[in-house]
């Protein structure tokens, strides 16, 4: 029976490299087969996942000899911390690994939505030549709002600076003395920081604390035609009161990566159709072929890592 095994798709020359080693056994479709996943844990020892495998007490009883849980990515929302300690299982995610890709991703969606130009494509196609509505904003000389300051905020904070934007982040988990502070508003109360910004970014992880953050109530908070921008997790964000406030016309756009239900299906998406300046993508904010192969190699060596010292 394998030694380690993966559930959701990596980069192959990271599983190859691996597989030197260790008997590896990697299906990227193994995440939608509870039962096989269940079955092959019986031996192993490593078990690799992205967000969409659900490691709950449920499973770990499957996986009675596993040591580590290496994530491809950073969010551990889909993993139950507290029966991996219980079972004295280690949990590493690939911190750093994709900071760049996501920062750069609500970067592009700030300036995309902001412009306005870029979503002529359709009206044209059919012929139209909207110059009038195509003329939007700059982006430099407006303020970013992040919510949550940690490792990726602060990334699309140097990113959004450089492009000339002010930034003011939310987070009272990061002490007034950190050195971080020096160069970013700190903003000591949310619906401050959403009065504030014309383009608010989500970066908190999804706990009970972060469900609903961003709720109708504080959605009201936000400056008339700001933008909102999603690239935590869905739960963050209530999708019903985003959807009233775009059709509403209190929000100029949203870029979602997130959503509260992964995949998005086809009923679930409805809510948001007929919006303009809506951008959706497929919780890919993290993932680029750079950022695939800096988080599949550094889980891997997580994984060895652990391995060898369980030995
Ligand atoms: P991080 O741990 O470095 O930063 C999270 C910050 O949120 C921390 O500074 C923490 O103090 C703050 N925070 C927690 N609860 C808060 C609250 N109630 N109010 C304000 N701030 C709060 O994490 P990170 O690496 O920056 O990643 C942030 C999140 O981004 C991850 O948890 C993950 O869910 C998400 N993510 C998404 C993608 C993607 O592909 N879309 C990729 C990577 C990470």
């Amino acid at each position: 029976m394998p030694d380690i095994i993966i559930t959701e798709f990596m980069d192959p020359k990271a599983v190859e490299a691996t597989a030197k080693n260790y008997d590896v056994h990697y299906d990227s479709q193994l995440v939608d087969q509870p039962d096989e996943l269940k079955a092959l844990l019986s031996d192993a020892r490593g078990l690799v996942v992205r967000n969409r495998t659900r490691v709950d007490a449920e499973l770990l009883e499957a996986a009675p000899n596993l040591k580590v849980v290496g994530r491809l990515g950073v969010g551990l929302d889909n993993i139950d911390l507290k029966a991996c300690k219980t079972r004295g299982v280690t949990v590493c995610p690939a911190t750093g690994a994709n900071d760049t890709a996501v920062a750069e991703w609500v970067i592009a969606a700030a300036m995309l939505l902001l412009r306005g130009a870029f979503l002529s494509t359709a009206q044209m196609l059919n012929g139209g030549w909207p110059r009038a509505e195509a003329m939007g904003h700059e982006t430099a000389g407006k303020t970013l709002g992040l919510i949550g300051y940690g490792r990726i905020a602060r990334h699309t904070a140097r990113l959004a600076q450089a492009v000339g934007m002010q930034v003011a982040a939310y987070d009272p988990f990061v002490s007034t003395n950190d050195n971080c502070w020096k160069t970013v508003t700190r903003s000591e109360d949310l619906f401050a920081l959403l009065r504030n910004a014309d383009v608010v970014s989500l970066h908190v992880p999804l706990d009970e604390s972060t469900r609903h953050l961003l709720d109708d109530n504080a959605i009201a908070q936000m400056k008339k035609g700001a933008i909102l921008v999603n690239a935590s997790r869905g739960g963050v964000l209530d999708e019903n009161a985003l959807a009233a406030a775009m059709k509403s016309g209190r929000l100029r756009g949203a870029a979602l990566d997130v959503f509260e239900n992964e995949p998005l299906t086809a009923s679930s998406a409805a809510r948001f159709a007929d919006l303009p300046n809506l951008v959706l993508t497929p919780h890919i904010g993290g993932v680029t072929i750079e950022s695939n192969q800096r988080v599949s190699q550094v889980t891997m060596d997580n994984v060895r890592r652990v391995l060898e010292e369980s030995q």
